[in-house]
């Protein structure tokens, strides 16, 4: 089975994603951070953010997601790929079609044949059609930059909720007007306002509905 959840920065997405994983004894999978992996080498190499110059250098890249970590060529970028710098930089790179293909094909292979909860900002429209399950998180700006906020202070980062705020609105924009794959809920996806509930509803809720599915599923076969 393939659960997919999408929505814009700060809602949530991740937390809520490993701990459905665990609780369901699912793979997870987080496509945004094939985004700044992606985003990491270009910076590196001094890409501009243009789609055939990027394109020539997918081939060179290798992005291996063991649990809990991200590595790019062989180096462990897990912590280097959550500075704001690599967070806007993704944002640019996830525009370009030449990135999203080739970043939608290897979240197929990853996917292949696994129980697993993906999450991005396309899961559910552009990379898993098919998907048994599709959530889409929103919430209100400005809950989500205080969120994101507390998150990055707790990790030692000096941000203020309005610096993250309007970053985060720079993204939004970006994914929400990008032609391929824009920021959306898939038709068929149940749509999840996170303003006023805790992460343990926001989480409940949508277990609740995968196991109901599944059990749906069994019946059907
Ligand atoms: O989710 P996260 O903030 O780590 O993602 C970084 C960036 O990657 C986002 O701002 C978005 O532009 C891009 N992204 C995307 N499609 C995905 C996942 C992330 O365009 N499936």
């Amino acid at each position: 089975m393939i659960v997919t959840i999408d929505g814009p920065s700060g809602v949530g997405k991740s937390t809520v994603t490993k701990a459905l994983a665990t609780r369901l004894g699912f793979d997870y999978l987080d496509t945004g951070a094939m985004y700044r992996a992606v985003a990491l080498a270009m910076l590196r190499r001094n890409i501009p953010w243009d789609d055939a110059a990027v394109a020539a250098v997918l081939p060179e890249l290798t992005i291996e997601l063991p649990p809990g970590q991200v590595w790019l060529n062989g180096e462990d970028v897990s912590a280097a790929i959550r500075s704001p710098a690599v967070s806007q930089a993704a944002s640019q790179v996830a525009v370009l079609p030449s990135v999203r293909r080739f970043l939608a094909e290897q979240q197929r292979r990853i996917a292949a044949g696994k129980n697993i909860v993906c999450e991005g900002r396309d899961q559910g429209t552009f990379v898993f059609p098919q998907a048994e399950c599709k959530f889409f998180l929103q919430a209100d700006a400005r809950v989500r930059a205080a969120r994101r906020a507390a998150e990055l202070q707790a990790h030692g980062q000096t941000v203020t909720v309005e610096s993250v705020l309007a970053d985060q609105e720079q993204r939004d924009r970006r994914d929400a007007l990008r032609e391929l794959a824009p920021l959306r809920p898939a038709a068929d996806a149940l749509v999840v306002d996170t303003t006023n509930l805790t992460l343990e509803q926001v989480i409940e809720t949508l277990e609740r509905v995968i196991r109901a599915r599944q059990a749906g599923a069994v019946d059907e076969g």
